[in-house]
């Protein structure tokens, strides 16, 4: 789940220690119906899909499965409210290890508890004990960590010049920009949100733009909620205030039914925006009718849907971080 914030950061790690890595294949509708089917509890449906992903990879044969217990994000300079995740992504490993379906793999899983708050000597310590395990030494686990931050900074300054590139064109044409907030795992995995950011660019001709593209959660948020101390929403957050400063963002909020911190993140999320902002809420149902309404309504209350001219052909996927 929150691994997707830091794809860069582990795959440079293992790539360091020469470890092969291996990534879950994409949701779809067996993943997420085995997640349903496994989860003990009743949680939140990311959750739900995160016991498909781990099965999908224990039956794919892995040696080992990658599960940290990851307690809170880095912390911007002189940031003094902690930036947590919220419980059910801390406990993750535990609850993964606690259904009956996976007990047969329990010996692949690999959980360091990292505090990412708290810098990189904890978290060179954790993934030291915890490699030690598998044969590696302290010393190149430290070092693979030195370099995975450096990953991770290199692709987030990438994120951030391709958002500052992407709001000055739409500075320059004039044309409105859809902010998508939400967490990694919901606004980036096409089995949880419907394809619904690629549907606005395709249906819509919407310009659409993630928040990772505009903040990285290490911004102060002084003047909007000082104590937001839940890690996503510090950047939810901080993405509404950005789109509050340019009348040409609107903003459009994923979230999940049964997500705690969301249920008052959102009411929060609503101010920092200053207007009325677009929240969907998935449950696992497949059908995309009811939201492509909503989304549809929303521009057009905007006075946006004009602005975009359906295409007939969705444009070529391409990379647009050089
Ligand atoms: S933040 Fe919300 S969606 Fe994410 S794990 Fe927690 S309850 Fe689930």
């Amino acid at each position: 789940m929150s691994l997707l914030d830091q794809l860069p950061f582990w795959k440079r790690y293992f790539a360091e220690l020469g470890i092969e890595t291996v990534l879950s294949p994409v949701t779809d509708p067996r993943i997420s119906a085995a997640g349903i089917d496994m989860a003990v509890a009743q949680p939140c449906y990311p959750v739900q899909v995160a016991h498909g992903h781990v099965l999908a990879l224990a039956e794919g044969g892995v040696d080992y499965i990658l599960i940290p217990n990851i307690a809170d994000a880095e912390g911007g300079e002189g940031q003094s409210c902690p930036s947590h995740y919220c419980p059910w992504n801390q406990t993750l490993p535990w609850v993964l290890r606690s259904a009956p379906a996976l007990a047969p793999h329990q010996h692949k899983f690999l959980i360091p508890t990292l505090h990412f708050q708290l810098g990189p000597a904890q978290v060179k310590k954790a993934l030291a004990e915890t490699m030690r395990r598998i044969g590696v030494t302290r010393r190149a686990s430290d070092r693979a960590v030195e370099a995975a931050y450096a990953a991770q900074r290199e692709f987030q300054e990438k994120l951030l010049a391709a958002g500052r590139r992407a709001l000055e064109t739409l500075e320059s044409t004039g044309e409105p920009g859809l902010v998508v907030v939400g967490r990694s795992y919901n606004i980036y995995d096409r089995g949880v949100n419907c394809d619904i950011p690629r549907k606005l660019r395709h249906r819509y001709g919407a310009n659409v733009i993630p928040l990772d593209f505009l903040v990285t959660g290490r911004e102060p948020l002084v003047d909007t909620h000082a104590n937001m101390f839940w890690a996503s929403g510090r950047k939810i957050l901080d993405a509404a205030r950005l789109a509050a400063s340019r009348p040409n963002l609107h903003v459009v909020y994923i979230t999940n039914f049964k997500c705690g911190p969301d249920s008052y993140i959102k009411h929060f999320a609503r101010e920092a925006a200053g207007a009325p902002l677009l929240i969907l809420q998935f449950d696992g149902h497949g059908n995309d009718a009811g939201y492509m309404t909503r989304c549809e309504a929303y521009l057009d209350s905007k006075g946006i849907l004009r602005c975009y001219q359906p295409s007939t052909e969705p444009p070529p996927l391409r990379a647009i971080i050089h």
